[in-house]
């Protein structure tokens, strides 16, 4: 029978644990592909993403801006000839003394005002609507990249997001000479959540979990997904003490606000991990430290934030 994703990541996870590897990123991913027998998907860097439907959308844009380009040149051309005839049928009029050739040229003038204005005016409703179609192309260009980096469930960042957003942190953190800490947060026997109250409840009860999560964090903090309930933290411009602080804020909202659940209170608490970035540390090494430290609080008896050596 198929697994699904959250199967075989769990497996992962507990091959990780048996081999006694840090579960980093890159050791879940290998392994998540190697078990799951699943092809493997190119690098995001790579130029052969399965981003297939931006490549999609790029070639649209691209196709767009070459008409858009070829349109206006057009545009500029007709105009420019027809702006000549008319300024050469207006200097004739001004030295004109014949009545009927006044005529003639006036309406020549007439037609040819007329024209440059029919021109101009369906090439605006022309550009008007490749604007539009533009703007639904962006739109559609940012959902899709904002899906690839979010977690369906909870709309957290997922795996690729992490990558991306720690790498970014921690480049600004040792740029500006600023602290940042990371925190890993597991949920405590969740498991038992979904075999006593099922996996709709243990699915409700990750939203919660992310909902309380993002009412004790900072607009430029970061939340991730990083397995099936184990959460990253990425606390800009925070130290250790600062992370600790957000992470008691979370226990005690966690302990005041438990899941309802068709018509049942569940309550559950988190074992959580904190590690500030070292000079030249990188993310890799900071993520295995706040880790390690996530296990060093479930050995502790769960329920508990310890700091990482
Ligand atoms: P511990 O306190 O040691 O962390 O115990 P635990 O039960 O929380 O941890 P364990 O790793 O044994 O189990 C994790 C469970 O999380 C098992 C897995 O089925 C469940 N899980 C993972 N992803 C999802 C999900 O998306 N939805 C639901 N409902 N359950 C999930
Ligand atoms: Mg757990
Ligand atoms: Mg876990």
């Amino acid at each position: 029978m198929a697994q699904t994703p959250n199967v075989i990541g769990t497996a992962v996870m507990q091959l990780l644990k048996d081999r006694g590897e840090p579960a980093t990123p890159e050791n879940y991913e290998r392994t998540y592909y190697a078990l799951s027998g699943l092809p493997r998907p190119a690098k995001p860097s790579e130029p052969a993403d399965d981003n297939s439907a931006n490549l999609e959308l790029l070639a649209m844009l691209r196709e767009m801006v070459r008409e858009i380009t070829e349109k206006t040149a057009h545009l500029a051309n007709d105009l420019g000839e027809k702006n000549q005839g008319l300024a050469e049928n207006v200097s004739d009029l001004k030295s004109c003394r014949d009545k009927q050739e006044i005529l003639r040229l006036l309406s020549s003038v007439v037609m040819q005002a007329g024209s440059i204005h029919s021109t101009v005016e369906s090439s605006h409703q022309e550009l008007l609507e490749t604007r539009q179609s533009l703007n639904a192309m962006q739109e559609e260009l940012a959902e899709t990249r904002q899906m690839l980096n979010e977690d369906a469930l909870t709309g957290a960042l997922n795996r690729r997001g992490l990558d991306t957003t720690l790498s970014r942190e921690i480049a600004r953190a040792q740029r500006s000479n600023a602290r940042l800490s990371l925190a890993m947060v597991d949920l405590d026997h969740f498991k038992k959540v979904n075999d006593d109250f099922g996996h709709a409840a243990g699915d409700q009860m990750l939203m919660h979990f992310t909902s309380l999560i993002r009412s004790v964090m900072r607009k430029s903090d970061a939340l991730v997904r990083y397995g099936g309930e184990e959460f990253t933290l990425i606390l800009p411009e925070t130290d250790a003490r600062g992370a600790h602080f957000v992470l008691g804020r979370l226990q005690q909202m966690m302990a005041r606000s438990p899941l309802h659940y068709e018509g049942k209170q569940i309550n559950t608490t988190f074992s959580a991990g904190v590690a500030t970035l070292k000079p030249d540390e990188n993310g890799h090494a900071l993520l295995r430290r706040a880790d390690d430290a996530v296990y060093a609080a479930k050995n502790a008896g769960r329920n508990a934030i310890k700091l990482a050596q």
